[in-house]
């Protein structure tokens, strides 16, 4: 009758964390536009870059799509969402010309940089994106302007060897969910070569990303590993698990599922920090917590840098809905 002791496990659960305002009302649009319309509601792109939030809304009715071509002509009056990452304006248009009625999920924080750099355009400047090449919100960004009137830079040498054609000329905008400290050497590089470079007049990198960093960046030093809840595709996660590994952890782990674990190559640790990017579900935190319960002798600790009190309201034709949602 042997017991089996499990070793000591102090875990320093990072706040804020996990879900954002945007990610919320995204998530809300989709579940209210199955109330009011009824099923098949589409959506097109993930909603935002979480499967197990994906599969969530696929079990209410939702169906998910990568192109507007895809909504057989027989569903074309059931309504397509777009995806809280954004869209370039031929997106709506199409759906126009198709006859199709859509609701837009872009974050309102999104859109605030889309303005920004219409804005830019509008007083003669070039615009400057910086952000990740391929990600749906660069290229929602990018395509708020003519094709060819936007330069993404993406890195320190890509700002470095930048050649505008006008360099008096040039206004700055960046991805919402890029990391703080390394937008800030890009942004110094671009002023140093480019001294009449022009801001947005707001930050275009969003509350919940720097504050879901600054809380990592705060808990990450001494901790053997790093946990941060979240899709690979995630932009804002990525970034997390740089910035816990930048801070000090030993390890860190971009991790979907407890399922996903491979609990050989954890070993002994002591103290292991947790977050959760901005698309992530605070249930799959619990989930994991959980899992190293059952093999530590886990004591939990709450590592909170600040409050957030966001909160956007959904498009207004679902809004009397959410009034009487439960
Ligand atoms: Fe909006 Fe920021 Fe959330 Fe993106 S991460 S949806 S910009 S609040």
């Amino acid at each position: 009758n042997m017991q089996v002791s499990r070793p000591p496990l102090n875990i320093r659960l990072c706040g804020p964390r996990g879900f954002c305002a945007g990610v919320d009302r995204a998530i809300q649009i989709v579940v209210l536009a199955l109330k009011r319309y009824g099923a098949p509601v589409y959506v097109r792109h993930e909603i935002v870059h979480n499967r197990y939030v994906v599969e969530g809304l696929e079990a209410k009715g939702a169906i998910f799509v990568e192109e507007l071509n895809e909504i057989p002509a027989e569903h074309r009056h059931q309504p397509v969402v777009f995806s809280a990452h954004g869209v370039p304006k031929s997106v709506p248009e199409d759906a126009q010309s198709r006859n199709l009625f859509y609701l837009d999920a872009t974050c309102p924080l999104v859109s605030k940089v889309h303005k920004q750099a219409m804005r830019h355009q509008r007083l003669g400047r070039h615009v400057v994106l910086i952000g990740h090449a391929g990600h749906p919100e660069v290229i929602g960004t990018m395509g708020q302007l003519p094709e060819g009137t936007v330069s993404l830079i993406e890195t320190v040498e890509d700002a470095g060897g930048y050649q505008p054609s006008d360099p008096d000329n040039l206004g700055y905008v960046t991805q919402t969910t890029l990391s703080v400290d390394d937008t800030a050497g890009v942004i110094a590089k671009l002023q140093e070569r480019f001294p009449n470079l022009t801001a947005p007049s707001a930050d275009s990198i969003c509350y919940a990303t720097t504050n879901r960093q600054e809380a990592v960046k705060q808990a990450a030093p001494g901790c053997d590993l790093f946990i941060v809840v979240g899709a690979p595709n995630s932009s804002n996660s990525k970034r997390l698990v740089e910035v816990a590994l930048r801070a000090g952890a030993t390890r860190s782990l971009l991790v979907q599922r407890a399922s996903e674990i491979d609990w050989e190559s954890i070993g002994t640790i002591g103290t292991l920090g947790i977050s959760a990017g901005a698309s992530a579900p605070e249930v799959i935190v619990d989930e994991i917590i959980e899992a190293f319960r059952e093999r530590f002798d886990a004591s939990v600790e709450l590592a909170i840098t600040t409050e957030e009190n966001e909160h956007f309201l959904v498009n207004r034709e679902l809004r009397d809905i959410e009034l009487t949602r439960e």
